[in-house]
């Protein structure tokens, strides 16, 4: 079942000789419980792309349908209430809050949002993250691994239906990137949930189910193959 739609989106910025086409004509579709990498050089438009997955910004033209409904249309105090039930978020930058413990950030967002925190599952977030010593301690006192773990955590625990993950390994060395992804990709699969995740960064693409390449705003490839192969699958595919 497809939990993700993109039709035709284009998100233009400036008029004239200024405009940039940030993307130019999207059409995806992800499967609910996929983890799909999105990857291309700086400027390619994965963020444009992710904003608008995540209703953070509206296209130029075109649609997204999350669970079938189509997010460019609402409004934004719809739009809010949408992020809120249905998109988790995690950044470069962890963006936990100093002066809160692990655990009170965790929660943070469903508190927020005036929802009972479903403590079962949250502890099940939580010893799969291997966050459970460290509940007490203050964000100040995690290394930066540690810190996007509670944020993955705290992503998670809102039961969000699809996680949208911005270069989420970018601040953390090689080894620490593979091992958070690698949780990030284990809860994903232990709590049904469909990630899409931007990155520059192959070797971290290559954890996912599925590679999307985008080059000036649009798809150029499909797949977990490389451009060669996939001149070569385009060559097999005889119709
Ligand atoms: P990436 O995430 O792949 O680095 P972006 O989605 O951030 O790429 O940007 C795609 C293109 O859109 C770039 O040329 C960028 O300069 C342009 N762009 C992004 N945001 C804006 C904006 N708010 N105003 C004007 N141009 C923008």
């Amino acid at each position: 079942m497809k939990v993700l739609v993109t039709d035709n989106l284009k998100k233009y910025y400036g008029t004239g000789e200024n405009q940039v086409k940030a993307l130019d004509g999207v059409n995806l579709k992800v499967e609910r419980g996929e983890f799909l990498a999105i990857v291309g050089t700086s400027g390619s438009g994965k963020s444009t792309l992710l904003h608008m997955l995540g209703g953070l910004d509206c296209p130029t033209s075109g649609k997204v349908f999350v669970d079938d409904k189509d997010i460019s249309a609402l409004k934004d105090d719809a739009l809010c209430v949408f992020r809120r039930r249905k998109i988790g978020f995690v950044f470069q930058s962890y963006n936990l809050v100093p002066v809160l413990n692990v655990y009170e950030n965790i929660v943070l967002p469903i508190e927020l949002d005036g929802n009972t925190v479903d403590k079962a599952y949250v502890d099940r977030v939580i010893a799969v993250l291997g966050l459970k010593e460290k509940l007490e301690s203050l964000p100040s006192q995690l290394s930066g691994g540690q810190q996007q773990r509670v944020a993955i955590a705290r992503a998670l625990a809102a039961k969000p239906t699809i996680l949208l993950a911005d270069e989420p390994t970018g601040n953390l060395d090689s080894r620490t990137s593979q091992d958070v992804l690698g949780l990030l990709k284990v809860t994903g699969e232990k709590f049904g949930q469909t990630i899409v995740m931007i990155t520059h960064n192959e070797e971290i693409a290559q954890l996912a189910d599925r590679i999307i390449r985008i080059e000036d705003g649009r798809i150029l490839g499909d797949g977990r193959i490389s451009d060669n192969d996939r001149s070569l699958k385009g060559g097999e595919a005889d119709e």
